[in-house]
């Protein structure tokens, strides 16, 4: 794999480690630890510095029942076998959240797909297929969107994603990606709120695919 250069903020491991995170969220952070070495040790420092400052504490400050859920956490949403495990192009936690089916993709028009893993009210993770030098309508968003290249790559205004690569946007930014020439372009996309369409058809769309 080639180097991946865009990475979990430390804010996002952190709100990751401790719980914070929506699950939609969690999927692709999970997901990009699982792909990602420096970020998998970060995490893991992370981890184990919890559960010292955990353990240091004691009993006696920290109710047993909050020790148990912040060690229940520490030892993380994944199952440890398959975490780091990949079928194919799609990590361990993509896996997990499919329940192991494979893709079942739902056409939105220009030859680009999804398939909404998980939604509820606090977010939402879906997989995107992009056809190779295809265009995801531009747009602002509402809240904060994650997402994870797993096949090809995209480019857009902040720069060029490849397999591995996480983009975080937020309100500040309105971005058009695109598809690079070559194989499609599959993605890991977790939204926490409705995306903001600037054309008139895709925002007619928006109830229908739930975007
Ligand atoms: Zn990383
Ligand atoms: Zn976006």
């Amino acid at each position: 794999m080639s180097a991946i250069t865009h990475h979990i903020s430390q804010d996002l491991l952190a709100a990751y480690a401790v719980g914070h995170l929506p699950k939609a969220f969690s999927v692709v952070i999970a997901a990009h630890i699982s792909l990602c070495d420096e970020c998998r040790a970060s995490y893991e420092a992370l981890q184990a510095l919890g559960g010292a400052v955990m353990e240091s504490t004691g009993s006696e400050k920290v109710s047993d029942r909050l020790l148990t859920s912040v060690l229940d956490r520490l030892d993380d949403d994944w199952d440890d076998e398959t975490a780091y495990e990949r079928s194919g192009i799609y990590p361990g936690p993509v896996m997990e959240t499919m329940n192991g089916r494979q893709p079942r993709w739902k056409k939105l028009g220009m030859g680009v797909k999804q398939d909404i893993l998980l939604a509820d009210a606090e977010g939402s993770v879906r997989l995107l297929y992009i056809p190779p030098g295809q265009a995801v309508p531009d747009h602002g968003h509402n809240g904060q969107e994650l997402t994870l290249v797993l096949q090809g790559s995209f480019s857009d205004e902040t720069g060029h994603f490849g397999v591995g690569d996480l983009e975080i946007a937020d309100e500040s930014l309105e971005h058009t990606p695109i598809a690079e020439d070559g194989v499609a372009c599959i993605c890991l996309a977790a939204t926490d709120a409705s995306l903001k369409f600037n054309a008139f058809f895709p925002r007619l769309l928006q109830p229908i695919f739930r975007i």
